[in-house]
């Protein structure tokens, strides 16, 4: 890069851009398309305290971007001695730039480009207070954000994602999450690798189905045993295959006229009943 310039009152290794056709720029940019992403084993995500909260809980930024009219706000050159510390780089650049990377008007003052970390599922914790949401094929990234999001509120351990699913490194997922996605373990697996890991699963495996005999609120949940809660597809719903191998088959039951819950809603109600004894106000004010 030979825009390189490094001022003073700055840590090491900053670089300062302004062009849109800078190499290291159009590689960051390029990081909206999956393909992308999992070439460079990287994604973006905005927001300052967000970077600082990722860095808090370990993981890597490979490259911080900041706007250049951020340079003396608050904490960014900390937070871009600390990036350097820890061997990332750091770009400062126009809010132009700023804008094309992340495709918006009004775009973060601050975009790290972190590592991207899936976590084995055999690591998942299996204790006896352990909720994991298991998706299938979930399709809307903002229904995985939120998902995300929720599990991480109502203290779930993690959140598996089987068969071919939404991938939750892309921009619009990572946004929905809030900066849960730091907080949250992700796993995947094929359905065939889940069936298998559900053999292994000490505790019960609860689905969720339209058809399903049980009322939610009617579960045992505070029975002490790890807990798979499996949420289907957002337009077909569980394949047989996953149906079948539930323990129990769970529905919530509705008024109206809609036909089904939106799959992040469904998602919330059975978490936070799955979780309600683990749940209270004092805990977290
Ligand atoms: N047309 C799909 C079907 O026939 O299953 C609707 C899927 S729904 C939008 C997405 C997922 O949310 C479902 O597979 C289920 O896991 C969950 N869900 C939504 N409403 C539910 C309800 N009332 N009871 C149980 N699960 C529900």
């Amino acid at each position: 890069m030979n825009e390189a310039a490094k001022g003073p009152g700055r840590p090491g290794r900053v670089k300062e851009i302004t062009a849109l056709t800078n190499p290291t720029i159009k590689a960051i940019r390029g990081l909206d398309r999956k393909r992308n992403r999992e070439a460079e084993n990287s994604f973006l995500a905005e927001g300052q305290k967000l970077v600082i909260d990722a860095l808090d809980l370990g993981w890597t930024v490979k490259t911080l971007i900041y706007a250049k009219n951020a340079r003396d706000h608050a904490g960014v050159a900390d937070l871009a001695a600390r990036v350097v510390a820890r061997g990332g780089d750091v770009l400062e650049v126009s809010e132009k730039v700023l804008g094309a990377i992340t495709r918006r008007d009004n775009p973060q003052m601050v975009v790290g480009v972190f590592a991207i970390k899936w976590v084995n599922p055999d690591k998942l914790p299996r204790d006896d207070d352990t909720v994991c949401v298991v998706l299938d094929r979930v399709r809307d990234p903002g229904n995985l954000g939120t998902i995300i999001r929720t599990a991480d509120a109502a203290g779930a351990a993690g959140v598996i994602l089987v068969g071919d699913c939404v991938d939750p490194f892309s921009i619009e997922t990572v946004r929905a999450t809030m900066g849960s996605l730091f907080a949250v373990p992700v796993a995947r697996m094929s359905e065939e690798a889940f069936l298998s890991f559900r053999n292994d699963w000490p505790g019960k495996l609860i689905g969720t189905h339209l058809e399903g005999s049980v009322d939610y609120r009617t579960i045992g949940w505070a029975e002490s045993e790890p807990l798979l809660l499996l949420m289907g597809n957002e337009s077909q719903g569980l394949p047989d295959t996953l149906a079948k191998s539930c323990d129990i088959l769970a529905r919530i039951p509705q008024a109206g006229r809609a036909d089904s819950l939106n799959l992040a809603v469904a998602t919330g109600l059975m978490l936070f009943e799955a979780r309600r004894h683990g749940l209270s106000i004092e805990d977290h004010p």
